[in-house]
């Protein structure tokens, strides 16, 4: 089976720092590339940060925290990833800019290189089919916060090979995560069976059901969730969660996936949950 080396991150916000985080710690050269200074400081910021909190638990030693911060280099076009083994894409839940950098890549990366995607929901076959390596084609779904959470949900594209699964699953046991193989429908299991769920929240207090924390502390110490949904939903960002509700809505075509309205109105409104201070619940 192919070793990873090298590895490109292109985005590196709420999920791709973390993905950049456990790359490096687990031994990978990582390129880093977003598209300014200021992304990318940003971005290191927050990894450093992160690993300043492990060091804190004893997680890490400060010398290892070193190392690993040296891992990392970074870039602002994505031809800097040239050399990577695997290019892992994070950027913004949209088609048409993933499809785009997608086929970027594909042009400036080595022919045995893997592409994998972050996304959410969007369907990694059509990806696939924006570059000349469909078999070479994955996607690598991690979970926020990507340094703690164990999953990473591993997609196959129509024509991704069984060579290039086997890899990017092995890649994921030694970065000391659990692997789950799925097909590839929209919002794969994780965001088909998490979304409704958010959205009927949503729909809740749109309703004046309850108010928020009402609502999530009936998901907390009732159902035995960690966090209540609104609250999960402010962590993963209400434009990422409109976005693949959309995706779930238009390519399953059942209108119980249907965006609720108050989700669109607080996107609108430039209250995005965690990484603008305000969602469901202020921060
Ligand atoms: P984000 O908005 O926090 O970060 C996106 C980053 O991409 C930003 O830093 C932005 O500057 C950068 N970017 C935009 N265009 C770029 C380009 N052309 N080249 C390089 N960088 C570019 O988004 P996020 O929450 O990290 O989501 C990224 C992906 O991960 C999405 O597909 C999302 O659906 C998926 N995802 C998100 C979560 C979550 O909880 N937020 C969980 C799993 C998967």
């Amino acid at each position: 089976m192919a070793r990873i080396g090298t590895v490109g991150v292109v985005g590196g916000g709420t999920m791709g720092n973390g993905i950049v985080h456990v790359f490096a710690q687990h031994g990978h050269p990582v390129i880093l590339v977003d598209v300014s200074e200021g992304r990318v400081s940003n971005a290191l910021g927050t990894i450093r940060k992160n690993l300043e909190r492990q060091a804190k638990k004893g997680a890490i030693q400060e010398d290892e925290l070193q190392e690993i911060v040296r891992r990392i280099t970074t870039g602002t076009e994505t031809a800097a990833v040239a050399g990577a083994d695997l290019v892992i894409e994070a950027v913004p839940e949209k088609l048409e800019l993933k499809a785009g950098i997608l086929a970027r890549l594909d042009d400036v990366i080595g022919e045995d290189a893997i592409l994998a995607s972050n996304t959410s929901s969007i369907s990694i076959t059509a990806l696939a089919a924006k570059t000349k390596r469909p078999e070479r084609v994955i996607g690598m779904h991690f979970m926020n916060p990507v340094p703690v959470m164990k999953l990473v949900e591993v997609i196959r594209g129509l024509q991704t090979s069984d060579a290039v699964t086997a890899t990017v699953m092995e890649t994921a046991r030694e970065l000391d995560k659990e692997p789950v193989e799925v097909n590839d429908f929209p919002g794969f299991v994780s965001n088909r069976v998490l979304m409704p769920m958010i959205n009927e929240a949503v729909f809740c207090l749109m309703e004046g059901v309850a108010e928020a924390e009402a609502i999530d502390t009936v998901m907390k110490l009732g159902m035995n969730h960690p966090m209540g949904p609104l609250a999960l939903a402010d962590l993963i960002g209400l434009d990422t969660c409109l976005s693949i509700l959309e995706v779930l809505h238009r390519d399953l075509g059942d209108d119980r996936y249907r965006p609720c309205p108050l989700l669109r109105k607080y996107v609108d409104a430039g209250w995005l949950g965690r990484k603008t201070g305000r969602g469901f619940h202020a921060y």
